[in-house]
């Protein structure tokens, strides 16, 4: 048995998952009492499998950062969430969300996985319905649907443009039903700094009390690590400003390999970049393509008068636009997927079409939505010849229907209204399809160590679809998980109680102070903020959107350079025992001046172009990502050794059984 044992069961392929859970050993209720479980995170990963597996009768002790699990990352999830339901009937299946999936993620995503996260992802709706989770509905009251790019059916099921928030509402309310019985113990504005192992098994954590400063042990039969992205590595980014890779990155230190760390998603619809001293970037939900139209002027000379406050948007003719996606990609037009959309809107820019101060921004254009929708509801209102104004308002008020949260959300921040002047775009970053390499069991390389959600690399493979995240964290914490943990936990009935007073504990909690101390110990010549940024330009400039040998090879220097720096001149102020924001931004700064590095030594390594990974030295004549699948179908998996430069590569290959590999196009 090799490392990389992936456990893809036998069997046919849409048999798989039913066959596993037939045979996997269980757990009876009475022994799941015994049972302790810890999960990191509570975002709609941690806090769905939470609230499950105390359901099932497991102990759980669910850590989070913020003062509520209420508050996770997920909460800004705007789109929707996607299931083969086929509510329209156009021709969706369990099959076409796992061919769309595979695809999307430019054959780099492991076929078993991604079969069942489409077999049970119409559980997920029937399971959030059931918790009270307000989807849209359409006029007859059934569940409405909506487009993501990548995909030719609507499979996207929505709260407005606040699917997140209500679908953790509905995970969150699952979890303190258990936290009422006493299932689950929540511990809020914890931090998890180390992995503990005992016996090469996963038995517990260390973590920091974020309101006290104490370190504390907790011990657990086993770990699951749901704790989300690593975007902030490029500073901007469209993550809440405290997602970090502090606890998948420490359990990586302690043996779990890191899967594919350069397959990074830049999300096309973002507020433009508008200067030095942002720390947050915007998303424009990508469902805003399911209305909007994507365009540049035609003529570079009519682009730089729009920069130069000489031209308005709206004063362009029909014939003088570009709508470029539609020009390219007449079959999926405006809603290609995310790496596709990104890298049209970059070349557009960097050949001089850019419509903002910088040249760094496209139009999303409501116009032909606002006339189309205000048209038919005339129509069916009875108004004979509307006039223009007539169609408009009705037309805006449908758009406001969809997408007001949205269209209220880029008023604030931009100051000008996009119900009547085109939104500026530009790509940021937004998604890390990277993560710890688990198996079919969702079970990282350390024996009784799981990670879900987006901390795992499982199914996007080098470019996730939109709507597909949460999809992919209720389908782990809701339906995966929970029978999987089962599987390994069978052995663990007669283990008793975890001790935290073990020489494990004493070497991981020492582990962890000594690092602290040292973090608190710099010379202060910089603040951290000073080395975040520093780290994020070099990441969007030499790893971001197009990637060389030449830029890789200077960031995987700038990065180990600006490392050695930030140990030795970085200020932390404040103490090290009281609540103290500065020490645990430098401990996520730090986890990500490691990340980077590998990011980039992952980058170098993969001599191709897939999805989000787009190395300019391999593409095709029209700039689309050539693949190489005879040498590059594999997960690159990263053991820790050290210094990232010391990581060593192992490779899962991803044998295709069931999709046929193919250029990907979207023509
Ligand atoms: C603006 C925006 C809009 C999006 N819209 C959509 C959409 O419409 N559809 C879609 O499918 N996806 C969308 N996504 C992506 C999706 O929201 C995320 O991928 C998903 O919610 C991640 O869920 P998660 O549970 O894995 O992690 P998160 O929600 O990020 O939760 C991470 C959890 O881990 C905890 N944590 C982290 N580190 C530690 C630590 N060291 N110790 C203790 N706790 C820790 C945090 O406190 C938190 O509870 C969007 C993302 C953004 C940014």
């Amino acid at each position: 048995m090799g490392i990389l044992e992936s456990k893809v069961p036998k069997g046919p392929l849409a048999d798989k998952w039913t066959q596993h859970k037939n045979e996997i050993d269980l757990v009876n209720p009475a022994n799941k009492r015994n049972i302790d479980i810890i999960v990191v995170g509570t975002g709609l990963a941690g806090g769905s499998a939470a609230a499950t597996l105390a359901e099932l009768g497991y102990n759980v002790k669910t850590f989070c950062y913020q003062d509520s699990p209420r508050r996770a990352h997920s909460i800004a999830a705007q789109g929707g969430i996607n299931a083969s339901k086929n509510y329209q009937g156009d021709g969706d299946s369990d099959y076409r969300l796992f061919y769309d999936t595979i695809k999307g993620g430019d054959y780099r995503s492991r076929e078993a996985n991604v079969y069942r996260l489409a077999e049970v992802s119409g559980n997920i709706i029937d399971q959030c319905v059931a918790q009270g989770v307000p989807f849209a509905r359409e006029y007859g009251g059934l569940l409405d649907n909506r487009s993501f790019g990548g995909v030719l059916v609507s499979r996207t099921f929505y709260a407005k443009g606040q699917t997140g928030q209500q679908l953790l509402l509905g995970a969150y309310s699952a979890m303190n039903r258990q936290i009422q019985r006493g299932k689950i113990k929540s511990y809020t504005r914890h931090e998890m700094l180390d992995l503990v192992k005992v016996d090469g098994k996963a038995r517990g954590i260390i973590a920091r009390n974020l309101v006290t400063g104490e370190i504390e042990r907790h011990s657990a039969h086993a770990v699951v690590i749901a704790s989300g992205g690593y975007g902030n590595l490029f500073f901007l980014s469209t993550y809440c400003m405290g997602a970090n890779v502090m606890a998948a990155w420490r359990t990586h230190r302690r043996g779990a390999f890191f899967a594919n760390p350069c397959f990074t998603q830049i999300h096309p619809t973002c507020i433009p970049v508008s200067g030095e001293h942002q720390s947050k970037l915007t998303l424009m939900s990508e469902s805003l393509r399911n209305d909007g139209r994507i365009w540049v002027p035609k003529k570079l000379e009519d682009a730089k008068a729009i920069r130069e406050g000489k031209l308005k948007p709206t004063e362009l003719k029909e014939e003088d636009r570009d709508y470029y996606l539609e020009r390219r990609y007449p079959a999926f037009g405006n809603l290609v997927p995310r790496d596709v959309a990104s890298r049209a809107a970059k070349e557009r820019c960097d050949a001089g079409y850019g419509v903002n101060k910088t040249g760094e921004a496209v139009y999303l254009d409501f116009a032909a939505a606002i006339k189309r929708y205000g048209t038919e509801k005339a129509y069916t209102s009875g108004i004979k010849d509307p006039d223009p104004d007539t169609v408009r308002q009705l037309g805006e008020e449908i758009i406001e229907a969809k997408y007001g949260n949205l269209f209220q959300m880029y008023e604030k921040i931009v100051d000008q209204n996009p119900y009547k002047t085109p939104m500026m775009i530009y790509p940021a970053v937004h998604y890390t399809m990277g993560g710890l390499w688990v198996d079919y069991n969702l079970q990282t390389t350390v024996p009784g160590c799981y990670s879900i959600g987006e901390a795992n690399f499982s199914d996007h493979g080098a470019n996730r679809l939109g709507a597909s995240a949460l999809m992919q964290g209720l389908a782990d914490g809701y339906f995966v998980l929970p029978y999987t943990i089962g599987d390994y936990l069978s052995d663990d009935i007669r283990t008793g109680k975890i001790p935290t007073d073990s020489p494990e504990f004493d070497e991981a909690e020492k582990h962890v102070m000594d690092r602290i101390n040292k973090l608190m110990s710099g010379k202060g010549l910089h603040s951290v903020d000073y080395y975040h940024k520093k780290l994020g330009k070099i990441m969007w400039d030499k790893c971001g959107m197009s990637r060389n040998e030449k830029d890789l090879k200077k960031a995987i220097k700038e990065i180990a350079e600006l490392r050695k720096d930030f140990w030795e001149n970085v200020k932390v102020t404040g103490e090290a025992n009281s609540k103290n924001q500065e020490l645990e931004k430098a401990g996520r700064v730090a986890d990500f001046l490691e990340i980077g590095e590998l990011f980039a030594k992952d980058a170098l390594e993969r001599n191709e172009s897939c999805g989000g990974h787009f190395r300019e030295e391999y593409q095709t004549p029209e700039g689309e990502a050539l693949r190489d699948d005879e040498n590059y179908k594999y997960v690159a998996a990263w053991e820790y050794k050290g210094e990232p430069k010391d990581a060593k590569l192992h490779k899962e290959d991803l044998a295709y059984e069931y999709i046929e590999l193919k250029t990907r196009s979207y023509k």
